[in-house]
């Protein structure tokens, strides 16, 4: 049976390219017989906002969705995340990494790397592996001394201990026209972050562990997500986690070409239904 699902972070208001997410993945569900899943991800206790969520819930039901309750919010499963961390930990495959943001770029420089590869993920620069290199013994010294701290993944570490080619099926479109079976590339995203003391599952991890658990046998999501599969595809198997089908969709844009935003009152699902649009209009306006 096909599982699909929503995951919006309850960060501010759903606008017009939530609409068409959440409809591309409860399509894909109801089209063959299955289910979808409304799923809340809000690990980020510091954006997250329960007025936000409230409204989630209202735009949806506005918008004719269904889902089976209770909705799993992602701040309630913290020990879920920390034990596949743990996994990993064991595998060898974390490291402290004690950059802040200032000292990644000032390597990046250093080092005269391109930073074409910055753009692949809303993550910022690949890192360039500065923390990799410590010896344990200033690894030691640091942790002893306080020094905050992100677990990153040793990506390299990671491939160098699985069979060459790592593949996931896009039935959609990534946002080259990359379709069918594809070669994920976990490198180009560099040694992510899975968890930091103020918040202890990165969304890689939390995605990866929650698609698992909840049965989901298609993600539907923006194409500019397609690079972040990359990541999330490494991780389900150092993680022994089943592997779904992927279908990426286009994204809703702006007249200007931008990515709508949640700070962009003007175009949220609530204010548009305020002046008077309907289920149709706001499926006309996403194409549908
Ligand atoms: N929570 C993510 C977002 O709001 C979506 C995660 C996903 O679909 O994998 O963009």
């Amino acid at each position: 049976m096909i599982v699909t699902r929503f995951a919006p972070s309850p960060t501010g208001f759903l606008h017009l390219g939530h609409a068409y997410a959440a409809f591309m993945a409860s399509e894909a569900a109801e089209g063959a017989g299955g289910r979808f899943l409304l799923r809340i991800e809000d690990i980020d206790p510091a954006r997250s906002r329960s007025d936000f969520e409230r409204a989630i819930f209202a735009d949806l039901k506005w918008l004719g969705l269904r889902w089976p309750e209770p909705v799993r919010r992602q701040s309630e499963h913290f020990a879920d995340y920390a034990q596949a961390l743990k996994q990993l930990d064991r595998m060898g495959l974390l490291y402290p990494c004690f950059c802040t943001r200032r000292e990644i770029a000032e390597e990046i420089a250093r080092a005269g790397l391109a930073p074409a590869a910055a753009d692949l993920s809303a993550e910022g620069p690949v890192y360039p592996g500065t923390c990799r290199a410590l010896t344990a013994e200033v690894r030691a010294e640091r942790l002893a001394r306080g020094d905050a701290y992100a677990l990153r993944l040793d990506v390299k570490k990671a491939m160098k201990s699985l069979a060459p080619d790592l593949t996931f099926e896009e039935q959609g479109r990534g946002p080259n026209g990359e379709s069918g079976v594809q070669v994920a590339r976990p490198e180009l995203l560099g040694d992510v972050v899975l968890a930091r003391k103020e918040l202890p599952a990165s969304y890689h991890l939390a995605v990866v562990v929650d698609d698992a658990l909840q049965g989901v046998t298609l993600v539907t999501r923006g194409w500019d997500l397609f690079p972040a599969t990359y990541i999330q595809r490494l991780l389900q198997t150092l993680l022994d986690l089943p592997v779904p089908a992927y279908a990426h969709h286009r994204l809703i844009l702006d007249p200007a070409g931008r990515k709508f935003s949640k700070r962009d009152r003007a175009v949220t699902l609530a204010s548009l239904r305020e002046h008077g649009a309907t289920r149709q209009t706001i499926r006309a306006m996403v194409g549908l």
